[in-house]
């Protein structure tokens, strides 16, 4: 079952008062274990279609819904009643929006930090639906410190009207498709530094506390 961290705080409070009032020594330590290890609390979505993930691992997982949904909807229209759920999806917003790559520009010789990303646009046809949409591609090969060492790279030769330079941010991961989203974010979240296995709620939770 998941903890609303409101819930949880009023728990803790009381838990604390039993500690207080107790007797037993047993008891006492271990709530006290008990505590000391809930201390770093991850923020639960307590409803909706990721119930139960946490706030980093929606983001991570499903970024359109937690951009258009969660923050443009949700939070600005100032929807969420629980202070702590608002906080944690403003906080993350902000960092996977401003964070200084740990992934270096790729032209050889320059040692900066990646700032800006190439992503390959073209226009591509649903099969089914025959509805055209805009296919959105790019790997970590296409990451640069800026206009500049982009303009160096000799593996960019053609097309270039195809081609999108954008921010290092899950902003720019945005696309038509949600598999072409997913990729993207992938790429940021490899330049933020966050592992790519066992992406738990804890682990994320550190992870972001500490950038
Ligand atoms: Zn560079």
């Amino acid at each position: 079952m998941p903890i609303i961290p409101e819930i949880y705080n009023d728990c803790v409070h009381f838990i604390g008062k039993i500690m207080f009032f107790s007797k037993s020594r047993t008891l006492k330590r271990k709530i006290y274990k008990l505590l000391k290890s809930n201390k770093l609390m991850p923020v639960i979505m307590p409803f909706g279609k990721h119930y139960n993930k946490s706030i980093e691992q929606i983001a991570l997982a499903d970024y359109s819904y937690f951009y258009n949904f969660l923050v443009h909807d949700l939070l600005a229209n100032e929807k969420i009643y629980t202070k702590v759920l608002e906080q944690r999806i403003a906080f993350v917003e902000h960092n996977v929006n401003n964070f200084v790559s740990v992934k270096h520009c790729v032209i050889q010789g320059c040692d900066n930090p990646a700032k800006i990303i190439s992503i390959y646009q073209s226009r591509e046809q649903n099969t089914y639906t025959q509805k055209y949409y805009t296919g959105r591609h790019s790997d970590t090969g296409f990451i640069y410190c800026s206009h500049e060492c982009f303009t160096k790279d000799p593996h960019v030769t053609d097309q270039l009207q195809k081609v999108d330079l954008r921010e290092i941010a899950f902003h720019s991961a945005l696309s038509d498709l949600k598999s072409d989203t997913k990729e993207l974010v992938e790429i940021m979240a490899e330049c933020m530094g966050i592992r790519k296995t066992r992406r738990t709620k804890k682990y994320l939770e550190e992870f972001f506390n500490t950038l």
